[in-house]
């Protein structure tokens, strides 16, 4: 049985629970969910997820909290981890803003809130490379960041572009880390949680669902 946390010092955390359950058993695995808020939980997870919310705020609490090291270590040791929105900014080696203080997971500079005041919020069905199948992904955007440079990586391998938008990267892989711009908690539709955990083939947790 696996251990998974999801970052919990704000944002949308119950979905993600629920999104990794769901994925967790299509792919055979039985997953108990810890909710971070605290340091010391991090080691004990095969799988993390970091949520939406306030990029400012989520990335202040991770360090004063002791926990952004951990989720630093947990990537270098090769464990997965799925960043959402603003996940995706504090994950980010450049968030164009002093005020967020990066994780550096994913070798990208983002824009925050890059879709515009009368695009707040909306859905697209995105195109994502390497999902189990080939129907369009449904991405909830809520002032959402947009990737504006790729990188060329680091140690932990290139960066792969695995969706785009309005001819901006949203969806990106870099060895275990997934990030992505929209927010792929908020739909019944648990691909995106299955493509980061269960069939990344640079973070080891293996498919183990019966053949149908
Ligand atoms: N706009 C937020 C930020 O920049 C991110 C929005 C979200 O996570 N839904 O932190």
């Amino acid at each position: 049985s696996l251990t998974a946390g999801v970052v919990a010092v704000q944002g949308d955390v119950e979905e993600h629970a629920a999104a990794i359950e769901r994925a967790a058993k299509t792919h055979g695995h039985d997953v108990t969910v810890h909710e971070i808020r605290e340091s010391g939980i991090v080691p004990d997870c095969d799988l993390l997820a970091m949520p939406g919310g306030e990029s400012t705020t989520i990335s202040r609490l991770l360090h004063s909290e002791g926990i952004a090291p951990e989720i630093v270590d947990h990537v270098a040791a090769g464990k997965p981890l799925l960043a959402t929105c603003a996940g995706l900014i504090v994950a980010s080696s450049d968030p164009n803003d002093d005020r967020v203080e990066e994780l550096g997971l994913l070798d990208v500079t983002v824009e925050r809130n890059a879709f515009g005041r009368q695009k707040d919020s909306f859905e697209a069905p995105l195109a994502v490379d390497g999902l189990a199948d080939d129907e369009p992904y449904p991405a909830v955007f809520i002032r959402a960041p947009a990737i504006e440079d790729v990188g060329g990586g680091t140690g932990d391998g290139t960066v792969e572009v695995l969706a785009s938008w309005d001819g901006r990267p949203v969806a990106v892989k870099q060895g275990p880390v997934v990030g992505t711009a929209f927010h792929p908690e908020l739909t019944p539709d648990s691909r995106i949680h299955g493509l980061a955990f269960f069939e990344n083939s640079d973070a080891g947790l293996p498919d183990i669902a019966d053949p149908a």
